[in-house]
């Protein structure tokens, strides 16, 4: 494969934009720093890249494009969207359409409001969650990713007892002392944090099934405990599913696990690929923001005419009868292709799926929480990429990522990435 269209992009990207990209994890950093493949166009679960190279996509943008690229409905809508103007800074008909569409899908969305990214819906969920309890602290996990406010860039003190410290430069250690972060699927360090805190906890803020240190579910029982112990203690329940919602199931993690948060926010495939977030919860907690209460939050791009036909278009397409059965029919098939090879080959891997997401990890081991996916072989991961990539399966350049299948992957193009899988891990296995 020939990359020297997108090496010369990269090279004039690194002169005009800061490290060449837009959001670091577009960068090859994590996996030999090559210059990113610089892509072209995108049509269903195809990208073709500035060399004329084609790819089957499992990034998806990280997410948002569970219908595939540039689905004939929801290009349509955004075409008649841009049509009509696309923002207008007064309310439009589209963002009630679409508030009652999320609502009917997640019940415990008793009021909503719509933001432009995941990062704004959890900074926001937060202040209110503040506002409400008249507490300052949060307790997060540890390897869950919301966005890049400052109270979430906090990494974990030395025990469930113990203050966060900044996870990024330009946090302040009085901000970074507000959160508290313990062990995915460990209830007793949760417990531990909510004890020692006690009326100082705000608020928790739990990614329902983990999509950033791979696909993690809950252990059996394990939101439900968060959730009592939390109430028990006046601390409000935050739901991050910027990546779960629409994801799993026509609704949200919380709706297939039958867990019910107060207050949970939103990004990614809600817009269907167009910029978006959007909280909500509880009415007598949404209550607090502004214009009804004291808390402020606004948006002059807030609710823009483009996202909200493009969410509602999305919605329409996945709603359809059968989304979620093909999507973990084809999960099922490459997972248990990918297992199958591992297995052949030898190599030290496991593979966490759930329906339509998956994670590959270089470890033997299961992995249940952060430290086990920290630990698992960057290196071999790397390779992997490399050799992915070489034979036209674009993946998420970090071993953290998952592997997310869209409505228009066919079974033709698993049998084609598994092709590529068994040249990969024979090479790999050869070293
Ligand atoms: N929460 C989760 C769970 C996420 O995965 C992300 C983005 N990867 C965010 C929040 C932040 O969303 P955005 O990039 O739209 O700000």
């Amino acid at each position: 494969m020939n990359f020297s269209e997108s090496e010369r992009i990269q090279k004039d990207a690194n002169e005009y934009i800061l490290g060449g990209v837009n959001s670091p994890s577009r960068s090859y950093k994590a996996v030999g720093g090559d210059a990113p493949v610089v892509m072209e166009r995108a049509d269903g679960a195809y990208f073709y890249d500035v060399d004329g190279n084609r790819y089957i996509d499992y990034l998806a943008a990280y997410g948002p494009i569970i219908a595939g690229h540039a689905h004939p409905h929801i290009t349509a809508a955004i075409k008649q969207a841009a049509e009509t103007g696309v923002l207008y800074g007064t309310p439009t008909k589209h963002e009630v359409k679409f508030a009652k569409m999320l609502r009917e899908a997640i019940p415990s969305l008793e009021k909503i409001r719509f933001v432009n990214s995941g990062t704004e819906a959890v900074m926001t969920t937060i202040r209110v969650a503040r506002a409400y309890t008249k507490r300052d602290k949060i307790i997060k996990f540890a390897g869950c990713y919301h966005g890049h406010s400052d109270l979430v860039l906090v990494a974990a003190g030395s025990g469930p007892s113990q203050l966060g410290t900044p996870d990024s430069a330009g946090v302040p250690e009085s901000v970074a002392k507000e959160v508290i972060t313990v062990p995915f699927n460990d209830i007793e360090s949760f417990k531990e944090a909510i004890h020692h805190f006690s009326d100082q906890i705000a608020a928790v803020l739990v990614e329902p099934i983990v999509g950033n240190f791979g696909i993690v579910e809950p252990a059996e029982g394990f939101l439900q405990a968060v959730n009592d112990i939390a109430h028990d203690n006046g601390t409000l329940v935050i739901y991050d599913e910027v990546i779960t919602a629409f994801r799993f199931c026509y609704g949200g993690a919380q709706d297939m696990l039958g867990v019910t948060p107060d207050l949970t926010a939103f990004g990614k495939i809600i817009g269907g690929g167009l910029p978006i977030g959007a909280y909500g919860g509880r009415q007598d907690i949404m209550e607090h923001v502004a214009p009804l209460g004291p808390t402020y939050q606004a948006g002059t791009m807030a609710g823009n005419p483009l996202s909200m036909q493009a969410g509602i278009a999305l919605l329409e397409v996945i709603k359809e009868e059968g989304t979620y059965e093909q999507l973990d029919a084809l999960g099922k098939k490459l997972e248990d292709g990918v297992q199958a090879l591992i297995q052949k080959y030898n190599i030290p891997a496991t593979i966490n799926r759930l329906k339509g997401a998956m994670t590959l990890y270089f470890t033997k081991e299961k992995v249940v929480n952060y430290e086990q996916a920290e630990n698992t072989d960057g290196e071999m991961f790397a390779k992997f990429f490399k050799l992915m990539l070489k034979q036209g399966i674009n993946l998420a350049p970090s071993k953290y990522e998952a592997w997310f299948i869209t409505i228009r992957h066919t079974e033709a193009d698993i049998d084609e990435t598994l092709a590529a899988v068994e040249n990969s891990f024979k090479e790999m296995s050869l070293v």
